[in-house]
């Protein structure tokens, strides 16, 4: 993968331009728009993380990973008065309607001003300093929500033309348990005391949508530290944690 994008750095003397798939893991099919991020091995890294831990639990599907690195991703939420949508700036995002994952610039003014692991919910600096490391494991998050999101759709075709797609909760708690499980031990260690080590979840019912907005960040150290985490991904990807109303 280095060589490759190296190749096309001294052909095109700056890489930046060259957008599309320079990252190759086994037969799946990875295509990453780089945009102007500077740290492409990273991305690629990150994917790889994913696509490895759901190899090791046993899943053998051929993904399709898409990602676009942008200098800014927004999402949008409705002006309860005026109906109007509001932009608001996010680190990454993924769509599982169109399978597509898109991610904040690694270094952009924006990541720049504000924190990882905000260990106040509303506070955009409460956490820690988005590095390359915490870049890369949030490429893993994302990921990860297309992986699952694929699995379950392939092991639940009923279920999901009947409108009950993965659940959000869950979906949420499996991206954030493999982000802690790749994070380097030193570093996932850090930002768990950062929570105070918080207790694992006892109910699949706190893996809902509205546990998960209230504090995101908690909620994802505590689907890391939840005792059987690994049967809860297993019976989410078997359709067997449904916490959401059915999308008919
Ligand atoms: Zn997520």
């Amino acid at each position: 993968m280095r060589a490759k994008i190296f190749s096309m750095c001294v052909l095109l003397a700056g890489c930046y331009t060259t957008a599309g798939s320079a990252c190759e893991y086994r037969d799946h099919n990875i295509t990453i728009d780089f945009g102007h991020t500077p740290v492409v091995d990273s991305a690629c890294s990150g994917v790889i993380a994913a696509i490895k831990f759901f190899e090791d639990a046993g899943y053998d599907d051929r993904f399709t990973v898409n990602i676009t690195v942008a200098d800014e991703v927004f999402t949008y939420m409705k002006n309860e008065n005026s109906g109007a949508d509001i932009p608001i700036q996010i680190f990454g995002r993924y769509n599982g309607e169109t399978n597509q994952i898109d991610m904040s610039a690694f270094g952009t003014e924006y990541m720049n001003t504000r924190t990882a692991w905000n260990t106040v919910a509303d506070d955009p600096n409460s956490g820690m300093e988005i590095t390359e490391e915490i870049w890369t494991s949030v490429i893993t998050h994302e990921t990860s929500h297309a992986l699952a999101t694929a699995v379950y759709n392939r092991l639940n075709p009923v279920m999901v033309s009947n409108g009950y797609y993965i659940s959000n909760g869950a979906s949420e708690f499996i991206a954030y348990m493999i982000q802690l499980s790749t994070t380097r031990e030193k570093l996932r260690n850090e930002i768990i005391e950062s929570f105070d080590n918080p207790e694992g979840f006892t109910s699949i019912w706190s893996l809902n949508p509205i546990v998960h907005y209230t504090h995101p960040h908690r909620f994802g150290v505590q689907s890391y530290n939840t005792n059987n985490s690994m049967e809860w991904f297993h019976n989410a990807l078997h359709g067997k944690i449904q916490t959401d109303l059915p999308n008919i």
